[in-house]
Order: C-alpha cells, then structure tokens, then sequence
C-alpha cells in the first residue's frame, strides 16, 4: 500500500512496538517524538491564542466518577477493567470530559467568567482487542488534544463555531484535506442516554454551526451523550475516521450538576463545548506521515535544516551554521564528508527541508548555497538571512518553503 504510515514509521524512525510493551502501546524515537512536539506546541499556542487556559489532571479516576458521567452504563465495552486500591476502585481514563466538568466545579462560577474554555494534552485509554501491532491508528494509549467550553446557551453556537474555524485553520497549517463534515447522529440500540428533548436541542444548535458548512448527517455515530460535528479523514485504502470533533453537551452538566451564577443572581446550568481540534496525536501524526509521505511541512519536519559541507575543510563553518540554526530554534544538523559523497548525502536529506551545501566560496563569504526538498536551488546567500528566512517561515507555519504565507 502506498505510504502505509507503519512501514513508513519504521524506515523513517518515527516510532516502533515492542511486544514485552504490548500490542496498541506504541513508542515515539527521536524523529517521530520532534513531529508529536512540533504538533503539540502548534495546539497549545493555537489554543492560548484563542482564549483558552490550560490544564492537567489525572489519567485515572474512581470508578464512581464514570458512572456519575455515564461512560460506565455506556462505553464500559471499552474501558479497560477497574484497578483495586484497597477499598477503592480506580480506572483508567476513557475521556477527560469527566475531569474537566470537576475543574469547573471546582468552586462557585459567575456569568462573567463564562465561556471558560478550558484545554489539555492528555493521556485517556480504550481497551483495544484488536490493537493492531506496529500502528498508531488502533492503540491502548491515547494522546488526546481536548478543550471544553462552560457556556451559556446563548453562547454556544458560537462556541462551538469559533472552534470549527480553529479546526480549519489547523488543517491548512497541516497540509490536511478532510474528505467530509459529517454531523453525527444517534442509531438504533441503547448505548446512547435517553432524552430525546436533549438530543434534539442540541442537534437543532449544530445545525445552526453547521449552516453555510457542506456536510452529511450520518446516523449511529453520535456520542453516547449528544450529537457531533465530525471532519472525517481517508487513510490511502479509503477507510475513514474521525480526526477533529465539535459537541453541544447537555448531558455531562446535568449529571455533574454544574452551575453558575447568572446576572439575575439566580443559579443556571452551563452548556458544555467539546471540542478537538486534531483528534489524537497518534491518528494525526499515522495521518501527517500518510499524506505527506514523510515529507513533513516544514515546521513540524524531524530534521529542517542539514549543513552539508562539501568538503573536510568546510566542516568548521558547516558547524557554525548548524550552531546557529539551532539558536534559532531550528533543528539542524550537520551531515559531513564522513557520511559519503556529495551526491549521496543529498539523496539522504532528501526529505529535510532545507540542504545548506557549503563549499570552498561560501565558507569564505560567510555564505550557504540553500538547496529545498521541492527542488529549488538558490544563489548562495549571507548565513544570517538564511538563518532568518526559515526561522521565520517555520515560525508562520508556511507550506510552501519560501514563499511566506500572505
Ligand atoms: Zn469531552
């Protein structure tokens, strides 16, 4: 298959399995562990520019805490069994909705605060059986960029739509194409709570965020406790899922009986956002490799810049540049004579951004001759503005390896 992200997770080092780990339990190595940061650093500061605070809570929770939320009566076919602590049980998390509805409990909430948006990179767990050895599509352990907003029902809409538009700005920085915006409704079958005066409320509201979006409702795909917006994904054999999701919830603050104090100073019940913008880490790196063939866009790319030094006596000025990159915030690295011919050692960056091949000449103009994975070769150039310009086409999330974003 073409581009499969486990065979090329292997090639390019990304990350592997052990068995003495376990099936579905993933390791990221070096080069795929730099593309999960590069992502997760994208998320947190997309997030704290739109308003968002952070937080961090437990990957565990007393059993109680999910049959309050429902996941026990609901999604416990994917839990993973509860541990016990002496008189205590403890289970690993299936979500942080649960978590996150007891940060705003946490004390008395006024009008004034609301929308709360509140986010986390988290660790949550599904009791895979068919965990898939050697993917990351199908895992145990979960990697979750998650966000809930405590609203108003007058703010909701907005909410929630603002979170779509983070959704696809997101995808363009990625390079990612959804194949569709699905609105994701309840099925036949109880695994869904029952209140339909809920699901219809809520369902009415995202059809409101999904207006001007064009998009298909599908049946038996909702949360166990509402509706959802769904921007679908197609791995290279056309299998789709889920990468990036929205939800109107009126479900978890009921049962967590959540409140807040209202300009009337009477006692309301907030509407719960959730919302993610790039789903899992695990899926959307599986998906980053797959659409871009390794070939990441610049900013999130393992190596960006390799020095390549054409000779021996060039390597201390190779090794200034790399010194500088890196000061830059640029991860570069030096890739000398020792390592083969010319020839050869461009063919092995052949999916690093940005080659610097430094000669006789540039060495002794303070200069680097730019060579860019599309192909283009540039006239030899300062190393400060070399340094500078793709510094700065990271830092803008550019696509295009030279061309700053309008
Ligand atoms: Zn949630």
């Amino acid at each position: 298959m073409m581009n499969d992200h486990r065979k090329l997770g292997r090639e390019l080092e990304l990350f592997d399995t052990d068995p003495l780990i376990g099936a579905g339990l993933p390791y990221w190595l070096p080069a795929g562990a730099a593309v999960r940061q590069a992502l997760e650093d994208y998320v947190r500061e997309a997030e704290r520019r739109a308003g968002y605070q952070h937080v961090s809570s437990p990957v565990l929770g007393k059993k109680e805490l999910y049959q309050i939320s429902g996941h026990w009566d609901h999604y416990s076919d994917d839990m993973f069994p509860p541990m016990k602590v002496g008189a205590e049980e403890v289970v690993l998390r299936p979500s942080l909705c649960p978590h996150h509805a007891l940060i705003f409990r946490s004390r008395g909430r006024s009008y004034r605060e609301l929308p709360l948006r509140i986010a986390e990179l988290g660790g949550m767990y599904r009791s895979e059986l068919s965990g898939v050895l050697g993917g990351l599509t199908r895992v145990r352990a979960i990697q979750l960029n998650d966000a809930h907003i405590f609203c108003t029902l007058d703010q909701a809409v907005d909410e929630a739509r603002a979170a779509l538009e983070l959704i696809g700005r997101a995808h363009r920085d990625l390079g990612i194409r959804p194949v569709r915006y699905q609105l994701s409704l309840p099925g036949a079958g109880g695994k869904y709570v029952a209140n339909p005066e809920i699901w219809e409320r809520a369902r009415g509201l995202l059809g409101e965020v999904l207006s001007g979006v064009d998009h298909v409702a599908v049946e038996g795909e909702a949360a166990f406790y509402g509706p959802k917006i769904d921007v679908q994904i197609a791995d290279p054999a056309g299998r789709e899922s889920t990468l990036s999701t929205v939800q109107i919830d009126f479900h978890q603050p009921e049962r967590f009986g959540l409140e807040y104090t209202g300009a009337d100073g009477g006692r309301h019940r907030p509407v719960m956002v959730h919302r993610s913008i790039i789903g899992s880490l695990e899926r959307a790196v599986a998906h980053l490799i797959e659409v871009h063939g390794g070939a990441f866009p610049a900013w999130m790319a393992p190596v960006q810049v390799v020095a390549l030094p054409i000779s021996e006596a060039e390597i201390p000025e190779a090794a200034t540049f790399v010194a500088r990159c890196v000061d830059a915030g640029l991860r570069a690295r030096l890739a000398g004579p020792e390592a083969g011919g010319l020839g050869a050692r461009i063919r092995d960056a052949r999916l690093v951004p940005y080659s610097a091949v430094i000669g006789a000449r540039e060495a002794g103009a303070g200069a680097v001759a730019l060579r860019l994975r599309d192909g283009r070769k540039l006239d030899a150039m300062p190393v400060g503005e070399a340094v500078q310009r793709i510094a700065g086409l990271t830092a803008a999330h550019a696509l295009d390896l030279w061309d700053a974003p309008a």
